[in-house]
Order: structure tokens, then sequence, then C-alpha cells
């Protein structure tokens, strides 16, 4: 698992953005064996036996069916006859709509049938946990693994855990804990951890051997000075312009490409968040309201450009650890290192 370096003629492209570079360490996790000593995704975690495991009294949400009576579904069926375009409902259908969200009730979310059978209503309603859950160990990090890990207050581990369900507060997924810890500090271990309730699989990681490699990456094009964002701009016009002309270099194209040039994919620490699907959003500190760092990317697949993609031997990285985050996603960590509680805020692309 090694980066392909960046081509000299990328950074020759965008003159001054050399020096915007910085650090990230790509953890590139494989399914193998894992010890409570190792950095991993989804193995055993370190763990003070005198310290409550972590437990989630967040709601989270549950999809319910609602039947819709026989009488209802008929004069919908009915209404749908009268459309004279199959995709623009009519003003029956619409009173109709209206009529089935006020049975279903709040969360309304649609409604359908399966296999021409009986109508249901959709909702999604918040549901408390029966009991505080106990979370899911996601990930073990030791700074002596990972060169781009912060050590606030001088810690060398950080232990992440979440609640696997879909939860009713943003960002909507899993709620997340995070220990930093003295390796030093920690002699009596707890040997069983609690078992929690699992809503979501896709939320409980495989176990994952780390194989980290520091990498440098580049800001997000609207965190660039005005004139090297202008410059992306125009490349990324030029390159739609391109498109239909088949006989592009495809080193040029990729070139062309800046974050799939200049940014990492996969699950990362540190380095630079990319902000393709929101935007770039304020992430303060939620205590201090100063700046934070980009701790912990979580994401649902290793794919990028060329030079980022692992080697085919490799076998399936957008697999390797099962965590898929929203819709193929990834869930971002940034951690406030001024404040003494390593307060931190969640974002999810
Ligand atoms: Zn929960
Ligand atoms: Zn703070």
């Amino acid at each position: 698992m090694i980066t392909a370096p960046l081509p000299p003629e990328a950074l020759a492209r965008y003159p001054g953005l050399e020096r915007l570079g910085r650090t990230t360490t790509r953890l590139h996790p494989r399914p193998g064996a894992v010890t409570p000593a190792d950095s991993h995704v989804g193995g055993p975690l370190r763990w003070p036996a005198d310290e409550p495991w972590p437990t989630c009294d967040v709601p989270y949400m549950v999809h319910e069916e609602v039947p819709i009576p026989a009488d209802l579904a008929t004069r919908m069926r009915t209404a749908e006859r009268g459309r004279t375009r199959a995709n623009v409902l009519t003003d029956d259908e619409l009173d109709l709509h209206r009529e089935i969200a006020a049975l279903v009730g709040p969360g309304f979310s649609g409604w359908g049938s399966r296999n021409d059978g009986p109508l249901f209503g959709h909702r999604y309603v918040p549901r408390p946990h029966p009991v505080p859950n106990p979370m899911v160990a996601l990930a073990q990090l030791r700074a002596a693994d990972i060169p781009d890990l912060p050590r606030p207050g001088g810690a060398d581990l950080l232990q992440v855990l979440w609640c696997p369900f879909e939860h009713s507060e943003a960002p909507w997924g899993p709620t997340v804990r995070l220990r930093w810890r003295r390796e030093a500090e920690l002699t009596d271990l707890l040997a069983e951890p609690p078992r929690g309730e699992v809503g979501t699989d896709r939320y409980v990681p495989r176990p994952c051997r780390l194989h980290p490699e520091q990498v440098v990456e580049y800001p997000y094009p609207d965190e660039l000075p005005d004139d090297l964002r202008r410059l992306v701009d125009e490349d990324d016009d030029e390159d739609d312009e391109e498109a239909d002309e088949e006989a592009e270099e495809e080193a040029e194209e990729e070139a062309a490409d800046y974050v799939a040039t200049f940014m990492a994919p996969g699950w990362k620490v540190g380095g630079y968040a990319n902000w393709s699907l929101t935007d770039p959003r304020p992430t303060p500190c939620p205590r201090c309201a100063g700046p934070t760092t980009l701790t912990l990317v979580v994401d649902s697949w290793e794919r990028g450009a060329a030079r980022w993609q692992p080697p085919p031997s490799d076998g399936d990285p957008d697999e390797a650890t099962g965590v898929v985050v929203g819709r193929h996603g990834a869930l971002r960590v940034f951690a406030c290192l001024s404040c003494p509680d390593v307060p931190f805020l969640l974002d999810q692309q």
C-alpha cells in the first residue's frame, strides 16, 4: 500500500500550492488478526478495568409501516388513473397524499406497496434505547504507529467508539465517543467489554489491521487562496469542455481533476477535509468556538484517482472494514486541541 508520488507537473500547474501541503496518515485498514496492543479498526481496546464502558442514550430512528385503509387505497388508485402525464400528480392525488400524510403522522416519508400487495405508509420515528446502549469499538490509534495523530495533553493513544444506530440528532448516524490516553498509564485492563444492541450492521467494523502511510495532501479548492482557486476553477471548466474529446491525454485529465489528485481518499488521520458534497462548513469547537483539527476520517471506501488506488493484489479496499457511512460517504471528526477535555464535532459528507 504505497501511494504513487504526485506527478511533478501537477504541482507545477499551481504556483505556490506546494507550501500549503500538509501531512496526513492514510490508515489502509485490511482484515486481519488484531490485539488490544495494536492500532486497528474493529478490534479490542486497551480499556482501564475501573472505567465505565461508554453507553449511548440518544434516541435512534426506526422505520415503521402504517397500513393504509382499503377505501383510501382504492381512491388513490382511481385518482392515479386521472393523470395526463405519468410523472405529474393530479389535484385529487395531492389531496389524498395529504390525507395519507396526516394518517401516518410525524416522520411521514412516503407510501407504497410490495408486489402489488396492500398499501403502507412509511415513517421514521425516534425511539429511546431501552437501556443505555454499550458502544462498539470503532478504532484504536497509537501515536507510535500514526505520525499524524494529534497528542492533546501528551496523549499517545486515541480510542474511538460509536453507537451503531441511525440517531435522531445531527449528523443522524452513530453517536461517537473519543478517549485520549497515555499508554504507559494503562495497566489493569478490562477483559470483556459489554455488548450492546446493533441497529445497523454496516456500523459494526470487521477487525482490520492498519498499514499507516504518511502522505502530503493539499487544501480543498474553496479553502485555497483566491489566485489558486481561480486556477483550479479554470482547469475544471476546461475539463468539462473537453470531456467529449476522447483524444485528451489521460495524465492531463488526471492533473486537471484537482480534488482527485491532491486529496487522499479512505480512512485517514490529519490532513485536509474534502467538502465535495456540501461546500466547506465552519467547524468551530463546540466549547470555545476556536479552530478544530481534522482528527479522523471514517470513509466508506478508498476510491480515488489512480495514484491513491491500492494494488489489485490488496483485495477490495472498499469492503475492508465493512463500514459504510450514510450513502457511501465519510464521517469526519474535528477535535479542539486547545480545550482540556478535547471536545469535537462530527461532519458527514
Ligand atoms: Zn445510540
Ligand atoms: Zn475548544
